[in-house]
């Protein structure tokens, strides 16, 4: 049996390759930017006036001068006007650009303004040459890098990327993933299913946890028969760079996925971990590129190998980070055999700690209890007491709760 360190370092020697992808701006939201994105145009590209009120030349106040006749209006989006002499003031928006022969901004809160045929406007307290203006280029000049490749695009990257007038972007392609569900008991989920039957969820709580990398993976069943497995195995193999598969892996009489995997030469790299749940993992890897994490079809095992074992993998081959997250036991848990455990608990932050309390739940069946609880907490093996105020590494698997547990 393998370690659970082991068994990490073997998925993580490991990889596949993602291309790339054109999509959408609108469609880009979490993806990973697979170009560099530079200013096309100063940032700001002109001298932008960020308030309502006149533009001036200083050099009247200078002189002694108060009030300006106001000879104009401009907008943003017109064309900027010119001032003539330096008694001439503009009427001018936030957004537009600083009329030529201008250098100042007064805002219209600092202003007297009278006369109807010809306005005059009066200042009512002292200002500073150079006020409220946005200088072309002083963000960041044309030609500047603003996104590397690599970046995550969240609402700011898709800002910036507007800006520039990328209304299509180059991102990572997800892989291609099939997703297997096995056992004869299982019926789809829109079925009712017989007394002796259960609904297959595992493939929808995997299918969801994958579209955080925004995967689309093709979801298949296959009954417990040696060669329906063989074949369709076969087929998937050469058809998708990762093969997720839950069930059949076990030491039951019906468990014939490692035995089909063998058959197909699929290279296995490990077989049954030393952790509870989830000990019968097995993972492999075909001559064609694809790799096959095949997990153990109790809801609970599937999930937990999923979120301690792979979750890392995807970020790691998505170039994203996957800080380790530590929390404190909120009250004792036992656990005799010698085997990693993973505890399910719920994780609050307390104080600026993170504490974790544990969710017992009724073994690796009840997939209830996953909804009361947010992540496994990795317990040693060679251990059997774990006590409240001892910390270990935790493994979340919510967005809702501190969205940066790994
Ligand atoms: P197995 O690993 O195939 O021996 O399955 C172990 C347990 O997990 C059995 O009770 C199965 O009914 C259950 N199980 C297997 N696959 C799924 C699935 N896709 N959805 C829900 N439960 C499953
Ligand atoms: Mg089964």
């Amino acid at each position: 049996m393998t370690t659970v360190e082991a068994a990490e370092n073997l998925i993580h020697q490991h990889t596949i390759s993602l291309g790339n992808e054109l999509v959408d701006l609108d469609q880009c939201t979490g993806r990973i930017l697979a170009e560099s994105i530079t200013a096309d145009r100063d940032f700001p590209p002109f001298d932008r006036v960020t308030m309502d009120g006149i533009a001036i030349r200083y050099q009247h106040l200078e002189q002694g001068g108060t009030s300006f006749r106001v000879t104009g209006v401009q907008a943003a989006g017109s064309a900027p006007l010119r001032i003539e002499q330096p008694d001439e003031a503009i009427e001018i928006m936030t957004g537009a650009v600083l009329p030529r022969g201008a250098d100042t901004i007064i805002p219209y809160e600092q202003l007297i303004i009278s006369g109807d045929q010809q306005k005059t406007a009066t200042l009512s307290t002292s200002t500073v040459k150079g006020k409220n203006i946005h200088r072309k280029g002083s963000d960041r000049k044309k030609g500047t890098e603003i996104l590397k490749p690599g970046a995550v695009l969240d609402a700011p990257e898709i800002g910036v990327a507007a800006t520039v007038g990328k209304s299509v972007l180059t991102v990572l392609k997800p892989p291609s993933v099939a997703i297997i569900s096995t056992g004869d008991e299982l019926v789809p989920v829109e079925e009712i299913p017989l007394p002796h039957q259960i609904r297959s969820s595992n493939a929808l709580t995997l299918s969801s946890s994958l579209n955080e990398w925004h995967i689309d993976a093709d979801r298949f069943h296959i009954l417990d028969d040696l060669t329906g497995t063989t074949n369709k195995l076969a087929e998937l193999l050469e058809n998708y760079q990762i093969l997720i598969i839950s069930g059949g892996v076990s030491k039951g009489k019906f468990d014939f996925v490692p035995q089909a995997l063998e058959h197909l030469q699929v290279k296995k790299h490990f077989h049954r971990i030393k952790q509870r749940p989830g000990k019968p993992f097995w993972f492999g890897s075909h001559h064609s590129g694809t790799l096959v994490f095949a997990f153990p079809g109790n809801p609970v095992s599937s999930f937990m190998c999923f979120s301690r074992y792979m979750k890392p993998w995807l970020n790691r081959i998505f170039g994203l980070p996957s800080p380790a997250v530590i929390a404190k036991l909120a009250g004792d848990i036992s656990f005799a055999p010698d085997l990693t455990y993973f505890a399910q608990v719920k994780i609050s932050m307390e104080q600026e700690t993170l504490f974790a309390y544990p969710v017992e739940g009724h073994g690796s069946g009840d997939l209830a209890n996953l909804v009361d609880a947010d992540a496994f907490m990795e317990l040693p093996s060679g251990k059997q007491h774990f006590l409240q105020g001892e910390s270990y590494p935790v493994y979340g698997y919510r967005r809702s709760v501190l969205s940066n547990l790994s």
